[in-house]
């Protein structure tokens, strides 16, 4: 069913929108195609058998952007028959068979419930020439279950649990992933370790709210067990997760950090206001003295911790108090960074009918003096680390500038961004190697390390990637949580993190 007329594979293309669960799910979504028989589209394709968009809602203008891109394929496809578009995400869950309305031309939209019928869903519609539309309200099968192309050959995603219980009033996520699932340790232990097998030396679990995992099947410590579990397996250099919720945070999680070796001492933990009264607009049920207690205990047990966080400014009735005590509050917190957002109405959420809105130049004024206190701290915290030596897991894609500097770039263990040069090294060191090198300039956003490396060492996934290899996990059902009550795919990080 997925040959093309001309006898080749049909071609694929997905479009990602959204935070690091959107871009865990498309790696899903390309390996159910892979799968099926589909081959990715090059780069340059213009004109792909299947164009997916994974769309989100979180973001302001989703619909517009969304609706643009759609108008823009119109044309595209006219001219190129057979050709397929499928819209699947948050923004599908939300806007269903309005999507298909609006832009007839659309072959299939699929829920944030249903990735894995997808292939299934552009088979029918070629076959029915008509649209399919397939929303399910409750999740179809666990998503970490399902064939995974994934996107880096030393760093991998998975996920823990889907879906939140909580009803912050700023966030649509509740409402389009639904509560929260969670999966069994066994299971998440397989993935991790099959990824370790693959090469990977970096995993990140993903839940909207980690802290809460174990909560489906009452163990209230099941976090904290889970990292001290990933510390048994031989090959996982880095265990990394997001995102925490304050209200949940326990200690033995930090006992767990401190006391795993693989665990990096990096922490990202929204705050979105430092004010008592609009976290309680916000109905987040953390006051900031728990969360700056959580902060102290956290240093204390690893003084190196890197914290950085969310912060939402000029939340509905948001004062200059309210404003100021966020400021103290990222004052005293020195986070290495943190993701500041400006507040704006949600459709679908509670906030969006709140009183109190704010004026645009409020809350644009109030952002640039957070940012302006925010980079000043980042500054002095990065400039501590001048002189220190860093171990750094090579990245793609992640020094802009890299061609033109000659540099590489990657990630510190504490989450830093680290540019450094190569010396006699160059061309040598590969995507996924780790080097050692010396810190000797900080900027408020990056570490560089302009001498020559102290060390460097080949990885298995350097030599995956050097290869052109990316893991594959298959679709393997693991032993699924059960399927029926109502749950959820993973909702985004930046759903926590974005208003
Ligand atoms: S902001 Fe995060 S914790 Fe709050 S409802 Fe949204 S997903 Fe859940």
């Amino acid at each position: 069913m997925t040959t093309a007329a001309a006898g080749s594979p049909r071609t694929y293309q997905v479009r990602t929108y959204g935070c690091q669960m959107n871009v865990h799910d498309s790696e899903r979504i390309s390996g159910l195609l892979e799968d099926a028989g589909y081959v990715r589209a090059a780069e340059a394709d213009e004109q792909p058998d299947v164009v997916v968009f994974n769309t989100c809602a979180v973001r302001e203008n989703a619909d517009n952007r969304l609706y643009g891109n759609l108008g823009h394929l119109r044309p595209v496809k006219a001219k190129h028959p057979g050709m397929q578009i499928a819209v699947g995400g948050c923004l599908a869950q939300k806007d269903r068979g309005d999507i298909v309305r609006k832009a007839p031309w659309v072959d299939v939209v699929f829920g944030t419930h249903n990735i894995g019928s997808l292939p299934a869903l552009l088979d029918r519609a070629r076959h029915n020439a008509a649209a399919e539309v397939e929303i399910l309200e409750s999740l179809e099968v666990f998503p970490s279950t399902l064939p995974t192309r994934r996107e880096s050959t030393y760093a991998g995603w998975v996920s823990i649990s889907v879906g939140c219980n909580n009803t912050c009033t700023f966030c649509i996520v509740p409402s389009l992933r639904g509560k929260e699932k969670d999966r069994r340790p066994g299971d998440i232990l397989s993935e991790v370790r099959a990824l370790v097998d693959s090469g990977v030396l970096e995993v990140t679990l993903l839940g909207q709210n980690v802290n809460s995992y174990g909560v489906e099947f009452g163990d209230r410590y099941a976090f904290g067990k889970l990292l001290r579990a990933c510390g048994d397996i031989d090959g996982l250099e880095r265990v990394r997760f997001t995102s925490p919720h304050p209200k949940d945070f326990t200690d033995d999680v930090i006992a767990a950090m401190a006391e795993t070796p693989n665990v990096c001492h990096s922490l990202h933990m929204p705050l979105q206001s430092g004010s008592d009264d609009v976290l309680r607009a916000m109905r987040r049920s953390y006051r900031s003295e728990r969360y700056l207690g959580i902060i102290e205990k956290v240093r204390a047990a690893m003084p190196d911790a890197a914290i950085t966080t969310d912060i939402i400014v000029g939340f509905p009735g948001e004062t200059e108090a309210d404003f100021a005590r966020t400021l103290d509050v990222v004052r005293e917190a020195r986070f290495s960074s943190a993701f500041t957002f400006q507040y704006s109405k949600r459709p679908g959420t509670p906030a969006a009918t709140m009183d109190g809105q704010l004026p645009k130049q409020v809350v644009q004024e109030r952002y640039e003096r957070l940012i302006a206190c925010v980079e000043e701290i980042t500054w002095a915290e990065n400039k501590k680390l001048v002189g220190e030596t860093v171990e750094v897991l090579v990245a793609v894609g992640e020094g802009r500038k890299d061609e033109r500097t000659g540099r590489m770039s990657g990630r510190a263990r504490d989450g830093r961004l680290v540019h450094f040069a190569t010396g006699d090294l160059a061309g040598r060191i590969r995507p996924g190697d780790i080097v050692h090198t010396t810190v000797t300039y900080a900027a408020p956003h990056h570490l560089n390390a302009d001498g020559a490396p102290l060390a460097h060492r080949r990885t298995r996934a350097g030599d995956a990637a050097e290869a052109g290899q990316v893991p594959r996990t298959p679709g393997v059902l693991l032993g699924l949580p059960t399927i029926g009550a109502p749950a959820v795919p993973p909702a985004p990080v930046g759903g926590c993190a974005a208003p």
